[in-house]
């Protein structure tokens, strides 16, 4: 199965056609909640209600520029609310491609697959027969296929981490399935080599947030071996400064790669406790209003551009 051209794309409200994805964010997010939210009983929280308002109000807005679909890659242990995706995208026309896989050990739901691990030889590959379960049937009863799956490394790579990588090469060669990462600037190439090493082919994986780094080499390296990269955290200035990633996407660019890069600002619209204490000032507008005039000052032509967000995204999924 893996490596053959897919025709669709899973979105929350069903199959699409690849080629009407249209102008697309490669990774936002419409909620997130770091495990153990549930257990905050001093937080009142968000109503479904409020939330699917909030979403669809900033989905609108977006639609007015011209984008038609955006990837949120929430793992299973991040709050993932596929109810409220589909909610939304039903509202909006929108398409919502939501993700299986679960994220690093730093921050996500470590207890049951560290201990299962200890007790359980198959454990990996129980692990990549839940994810591949998602991926085939749909989460839990929703009836809800995601559409790519979801892998992550935090500052250091752990032998969980390595687990989690190697069940999500194994789903996404499965299931011929995508695959979408979150790094913290670092060690995407432990995360290509190791999904490599189980047989997933580079351009089948999105590097995320890779303009977290300034270390040229390392992005470059990410591209030579023919992965796709995310400059995905615009606005996101505890990461790093626009200012920065203009200038590496655009030298990116002149270098030959414009193919492999997409974009997206890994923007949260609702969070899951802590709602109340997250500045709103970040936006899914901003690549449109603040980013692309910066790289047409900076000699990018709208074709160049728009490959970031429509032939990118477009050839990714379809195993181009
Ligand atoms: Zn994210």
């Amino acid at each position: 199965m893996a490596g053959e051209l897919r025709r669709a794309v899973q979105t929350v409200t069903g199959p699409i056609p690849v080629e009407s994805l249209g102008r697309t964010l490669m990774h936002e997010h419409l909620l997130v909640g770091a495990p153990g939210w549930e257990f905050d009983d001093a937080s009142a929280g968000l109503s479904f209600r409020d939330m699917v308002e909030r979403c669809v109000d900033r989905i609108e807005e977006l639609k007015s520029a011209g984008y038609r679909s955006l990837v949120d890659p929430c793992p299973r242990d991040m709050g993932r609310d596929v109810e409220l995706m589909r909610e939304v995208a039903s509202r909006t026309g929108f398409n919502i491609i939501c993700a299986t896989g679960f994220y690093h050990s730093e921050i996500g739901a470590v207890s049951h697959w560290k201990f299962r691990m200890r007790l359980d030889p198959d454990a990996p590959k129980r692990l990549a027969e839940t994810l591949v379960r998602e991926l085939t049937e749909g989460v839990g009863t929703s009836g809800v296929r995601p559409g790519i799956v979801k892998t992550a490394t935090g500052r250091a790579v752990t032998p969980y981490d390595l687990m989690m990588l190697r069940a999500a090469a194994c789903a996404s060669l499965e299931t011929n399935t995508p695959i979408t990462t979150h790094t913290e600037g670092i060690h995407g190439d432990t995360q290509l080599e190791t999904l490599c090493a189980v047989g997933v082919d580079p351009r089948a994986v999105i590097i995320g947030h890779t303009c977290g780094s300034n270390d040229r080499v390392y992005q470059r390296s990410l591209l030579q071996r023919g992965a796709y990269v995310g400059f995905d955290r615009f606005g996101y200035a505890a990461a790093n400064t626009d200012e920065n990633r203009v200038s590496a996407l655009v030298s990116m660019v002149r270098s030959g790669y414009g193919e492999r890069i997409v974009v997206s600002h890994d923007c949260v619209l609702c969070y899951r406790g802590v709602d109340h204490l997250i500045p709103t000032e970040r936006s899914f507008m901003r690549f449109e209003r603040q980013i692309v005039p910066m790289l047409r000052e900076r000699g990018l032509s709208p074709g160049e551009i728009d490959r970031l967000t429509i032939d990118n995204p477009r050839a990714y999924f379809a195993g181009a």
